[in-house]
C-alpha cells in the first residue's frame, strides 16, 4: 500500500515517529493509501528548513520567484488528469468537478500570485516639504498555513502561492482527510527546482501537526482554513504569541430568491450552489429563502430537480454527485437530517443515506436533501451541515427575509435572486456576509476580497491582501532639511 511522505528541506521523508495513519477511499469506504501521523518533532524540522531558507528565499528577485511559481503551475496543468482522480478518489468529489474547478483553480492559483507579486507597489506619503514617508513591505518570515479537505489543493494553494510569492517560506498541513494532492505537490515542486526548504509539508492530524505549528514561537503567521471551532481554538494559542492570523471559516448561507428572479437561471445555479461537491463547499447556499408568491412553484421544480440527481461513482465521468468525504462526517449529516424531523420538518426528497452497488458498496453516499417547514432560528437553521442538505422557507417582505438570513452566528457568503437592480443593491447592502453573489454563484475573480465576517472568520484572503497578509509593512519617515 502507497505511503505518503513529508515533504522537507526539499526531499521526501517518513515521520520521525515511524506512525502511520489510514487514508480512505470515500466511494468505497476502503483504505488505499496511508499519510505520516507527523508530530512536533517533525514540525520542527520542517521549521528549521524554512527558516534557513527564509534569508535567500526572501531576497529572491521577484521576477525568480515570480517564474518559479509559474513553472509549479505549468506542472498542475501538464498532471491535470493526473491531478483530477487522485482529488476525486480522496475526497469522493466527482471527476468531473475535479477537471473543471478543483485543480485548473489550484493552477491558476499559483499563476495569480505569481503575476500579482509583479504589480505589488508600496506607498510614498509626502509630507510637503516637512519630511517624506514611504512604505516598505517585507516577507514576514515562516508562515504557517493549515487547510481543510473539502476542495484539498484548491484551498491549499490558495495559502501557499501567495506566501512563496511575497517570500515567506512555509510551513503547510493539509487536511489528514485528503492528504494526496499535497502529497503530488510536493513531487511537483521538487520537479520545478523549488529551492529546498521554500515549502515543507508536513502530513497528520490537527491536533498534532496543526497545533505544533500553530503554537511554535518563531512562526508568526498563520493561514487557516477550515471549522469556526478549530478556528476559535487556534485563535486562542495564537492571540498571546500576537501572530498574524488569517482565518476563514464555516458558514450557513442564505439563498434568497425574490418572486422576480429569472426562474430557470435561478433553479439551474440553485442545484448547483446547493448540491455541488456534495454540499461541502463553505460557499454553498444551505439556508434558501423563497418569496411567498414564488415559493410553491420553486418547491415543486426544485424538488423534482434534486429526486433527479442520483449519487454515483465519482470516477465516472457522468457522476454529478459524489460521495461524502467521511464515514464520520457522513454519519453527522444523516444526525442532522433526523434533528430536522425532530424540530418538525418535512423531508421533501432524499433524507437517506444511498447503497450504491459494486465497487462503490462499501461508499458513503447520501441523498441530495430538502427540508421544509422549520422556523428560521431551530438548530439545524443554525448550525452548519456541510452536507447535500437545504431547507426552504418562505418570506413576506425584505426585512424579515434580512432578518432571517442575518440570524446565524456566520456572515460568510449570500446569494440574492432578483431582477430588480435597485433592491439588489439594497439587500446586499444590508446581509451580514463577506461574499455576495447576485444572480450568480461562485463567480469567482481573484482579485476581490474573499471571506467571512462574525464567525465566518477573520481578515481577507484574495488580491493583493493576501500577498500583504503575508508581509509585514515598515514605515521610513525621512525629515527633508
Ligand atoms: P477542521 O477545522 O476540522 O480542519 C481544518 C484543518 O485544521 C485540518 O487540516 C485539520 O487537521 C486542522 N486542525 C484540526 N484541529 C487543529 C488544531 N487543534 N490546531 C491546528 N489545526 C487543526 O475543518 P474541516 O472539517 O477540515 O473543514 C470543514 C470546515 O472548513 C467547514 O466548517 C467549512 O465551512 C470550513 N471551510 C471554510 C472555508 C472558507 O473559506 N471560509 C473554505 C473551506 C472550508
Amino acid at each position: 500500500m502507497e505511503r505518503l511522505r513529508n515533504y522537507i528541506d526539499g526531499v521526501l521523508v517518513a515521520p520521525l515517529g515511524g506512525a502511520y495513519i489510514d487514508n480512505y477511499n470515500p466511494a468505497t469506504g476502503n483504505v488505499y493509501s496511508q499519510i505520516p501521523d507527523s508530530d512536533e518533532r517533525d514540525v520542527e524540522l520542517a521549521y528549521e528548513a524554512a527558516a534557513r531558507a527564509f534569508p535567500a528565499w526572501s531576497r529572491t528577485a521577484k521576477e525568480e520567484r515570480s517564474a518559479l511559481l509559474m513553472r509549479i503551475a505549468d506542472l498542475i496543468d501538464a498532471h491535470h488528469e493526473m491531478l483530477s482522480r487522485a482529488e476525486s478518489t480522496d475526497n469522493g468529489k466527482p471527476i468531473q468537478l475535479a477537471r473543471t474547478v478543483d485543480i485548473p483553480r489550484a493552477a491558476a492559483n499559483f499563476r495569480f500570485y505569481a503575476t500579482g507579486i509583479l504589480h505589488l507597489s508600496s506607498e510614498a506619503n509626502s509630507m510637503e516639504e516637512t519630511a517624506i514617508n514611504y512604505t516598505l513591505n517585507e516577507p514576514a518570515g515562516v508562515a504557517g498555513c493549515i487547510s481543510p479537505w473539502n476542495l484539498p489543493l484548491y484551498l491549499f494553494t490558495w495559502k501557499i502561492a501567495p506566501a512563496l510569492a511575497a517570500g515567506c517560506t512555509v510551513v503547510a498541513k493539509p487536511s489528514e482527510i485528503t492528504p494526496m494532492t499535497a502529497f503530488l505537490l510536493s513531487e511537483l515542486c521538487i520537479a520545478a527546482g523549488l529551492p529546498k526548504g521554500v515549502l515543507n509539508i508536513v502530513h497528520g492530524y490537527g491536533h498534532r501537526v496543526g497545533a505544533a505549528i500553530t503554537a511554535h514561537p518563531s512562526i508568526p503567521v498563520i493561514s487557516f482554513t477550515g471549522g469556526t471551532k478549530t478556528g476559535a481554538g487556534i485563535a486562542r494559542i495564537a492571540a498571546p504569541l500576537f501572530k498574524k492570523l488569517s482565518l476563514e471559516l464555516g458558514g450557513k448561507n442564505p439563498n434568497i430568491i425574490f418572486a422576480d428572479c429569472d426562474f430557470e437561471q435561478m433553479l439551474k445555479m440553485t442545484m448547483h450552489s446547493s448540491f455541488s461537491n456534495q454540499g461541502e463547499i463553505c460557499l454553498c447556499g444551505s439556508r434558501i429563502f423563497i418569496e411567498r408568491p414564488l415559493y410553491e412553484k420553486f418547491k415543486q421544480a426544485f424538488v423534482e430537480k434534486a429526486k433527479q440527481l442520483k449519487a454515483g461513482d465519482p470516477a465516472d465521468d457522468k457522476t454529478r454527485l459524489g460521495a461524502i468525504v467521511s464515514k464520520q462526517h457522513k454519519e453527522k449529516i444523516l444526525s442532522y437530517i433526523a434533528l430536522a424531523k425532530d424540530e418538525g420538518g418535512t423531508v421533501l426528497c432524499g433524507g437517506n443515506q444511498v447503497q450504491l452497488n459494486g465497487e462503490c458498496a462499501g461508499g458513503w453516499f447520501i441523498e441530495p436533501t430538502v427540508i421544509e417547514g422549520l422556523v428560521f432560528d431551530c438548530r439545524t437553521n443554525q448550525e452548519e451541515i456541510f452536507g447535500p442538505v437545504v431547507t426552504l422557507t418562505p418570506f413576506d417582505t425584505e426585512e424579515e427575509v434580512l432578518g432571517y438570513a442575518n440570524s446565524t452566528q456566520y456572515g460568510l457568503a449570500g446569494i440574492i435572486w432578483t431582477t430588480n437592480l435597485n433592491r439588489a443593491h439594497r439587500v446586499a447592502q444590508r446581509l451580514q456576509s463577506g461574499i455576495i453573489w447576485v444572480n450568480c454563484w461562485l463567480l469567482r475573480d481573484l482579485r476581490t476580497p474573499f471571506g467571512g465576517m462574525k464567525q465566518s472568520g477573520m481578515g481577507r484572503e484574495g488580491g493583493f491582501e493576501a500577498l500583504r497578509f503575508f508581509m509585514e509593512a515598515k514605515n521610513v519617515c525621512i525629515k527633508l532639511s
